[in-house]
């Protein structure tokens, strides 16, 4: 009986995600299809209707705190609704706000600050067929979006249990420790209480309805598959461009790390050893005077084009190599208003601790009445830009013009970095790669299985 229970309990975590979309006051929601809505108080249902093909203003009036609306369509394959004002790309430079689709349940919660949590409660396979539309271009090539349908549903499986599991605390927020002299900041998937993952780049991009022969085609030929390693679900991470060679777990997030999480470079010659050593003088000239025979390297916008969504091209120029050029003050200002750091005026910048890919983990920021190390990289790319600087592998460059002292940030690569490459793994299934080669030379120590008989 007891094993029973626990094998159904098990299924229903990987059947089904929590997916939140917005928290806003007004919801500007359109039926397509018959809909239930049930208003629940607790557990108990206050209210019962039906609502079909036309569009609903729902704001925190109808709403109390706790209480909750759950639409759930009569037709799951085939009612959809479309929710107004999504916002994608938050705080990032690629913001915008888009009308979105969306089949499955859709649940808004009254929230205590007199906000509305929308959320949208799935089958898991197609949730993974969003995302792999939204992460990557549906024109990308099939052998890719195999990929990423495993690394996508891999994650995803591996945060949903861990979540069971209770391996972390749930954090309100984020994970925050203050030292006198030290900020480490860790943002996880654990951040989220009323749902299981966010929609945005946070957990992965998962921006609604999205059809394509392509994107079905690789979510069939690749269904219930899951990476593991040691019998373990991988933690399988994934950034837009390595920069040349894949970075570490703990560079990025909580002090652990994994055998297929190890760096690789981004490319499948592996005879030529990875040169980069991780101190300040190899960064700089790591980045200075790239490889130019590593995949993410490629400046073939045929290629670029049909591999990343629209809003992603506009930084296919430089986002393998890239520079921001600040002046003292525009730096010393920056750093307060983006995380609250004031050591007088900024005179340097000095990586502490640093990953493989040369992404920085700790930074010193000294200044004139004092220093603070920060970390890890996503609060240094939050601190150094007026949204999120492309990545934390960069050195400094300070020059004066006579008038005015400058810090001239020189980086490599977008994103975290830790695990598959997006851009390098596009390139790798334009050469012909198989989907199996692509995740064998990310995900070193890892091997393909299906969820029901792993
Ligand atoms: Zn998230
Ligand atoms: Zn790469």
């Amino acid at each position: 009986m007891t094993n029973h229970l626990r094998r159904c309990h098990a299924k229903a975590e990987v059947d089904r995600v929590r997916v939140g979309i917005q928290l806003t006051s007004d919801v500007r929601v359109r039926f397509s299809g018959v809909y239930v809505c049930n208003i629940y108080r607790g557990d108990e249902v206050i209210e019962k209707s039906t609502v079909t093909s036309e569009e609903y203003s729902i704001t925190v009036a109808d709403l109390k705190n706790g209480d909750r609306i759950e639409f759930v369509p009569e037709d799951e394959k085939n009612c959809y609704f479309e929710l107004q004002n999504v916002e994608i790309g938050t705080d990032f430079h690629w913001q915008e706000q888009h009308t979105l689709s969306y089949r499955g349940i859709l649940v808004i919660q009254g929230k205590e600050d007199g906000k509305l949590q929308v959320i949208n409660n799935l089958d898991i396979e197609e949730y993974i067929r969003s995302v792999i539309g939204s992460e990557m271009a549906p024109t990308c090539p099939l052998e890719l979006l195999k990929a990423h349908a495993i690394i996508s549903r891999t994650w995803l499986v591996s945060q949903l249990q861990r979540k069971a599991r209770s391996q972390h605390p749930i954090y309100k927020k984020a994970k925050l420790k203050v030292y006198d002299d030290e900020m480490i900041q860790i943002w996880d998937v654990m951040g989220h209480s009323d749902f299981d993952v966010c929609s945005d780049d946070h957990c992965q991009r998962y921006q609604g309805l999205n059809p394509d022969n392509n994107v079905d085609e690789a979510i069939n030929e690749t269904a219930g598959m899951i990476l593991k390693s040691g019998g373990e679900v991988c933690d399988a991470r994934f950034s837009k461009c390595c920069g040349g060679i894949s970075e570490k777990f703990s560079t990025c997030w909580t002090d652990e790390d994994y055998a297929y999480l190890s760096p690789v470079r981004c490319n499948v010659d592996k005879a030529k050893d990875i040169n980069y050593t991780g101190d300040a003088m190899s960064l700089k000239e790591w980045v200075k005077n790239p490889p130019t025979d590593v995949y993410c390297a490629t400046k073939d916008y045929s290629i670029l084009s049909r591999v990343l969504k629209a809003y992603d091209q506009r930084t296919t120029e430089d986002m393998f190599r890239w520079s921001v050029k600040y002046t003292r003050e525009e730096l010393t200002q920056l750093i307060k208003e983006k995380i609250g750091v004031e050591v007088g005026k900024v005179v340097d910048l000095r990586p502490v601790e640093m990953g493989k890919s040369g992404r920085i983990s700790r930074l010193d920021i000294i200044g004139t009445l004092g220093h603070k190390v920060i970390g890890k990289e996503l609060l240094i790319r939050k601190a150094l830009s007026k949204t999120h600087l492309l990545s934390s592998a960069f050195f400094v460059e300070k020059s004066f013009d006579g008038q005015t002292e400058y810090f001239t940030l020189y980086g490599a690569g977008w994103g975290h970095g830790v695990g598959l490459c997006q851009v390098g793994a596009a390139v790798m299934a334009e050469k012909g790669f198989s989907y199996t080669e692509i995740l064998n030379h990310y995900y070193p120590n890892s091997e393909i299985k299906l969820i029901r008989n792993s």
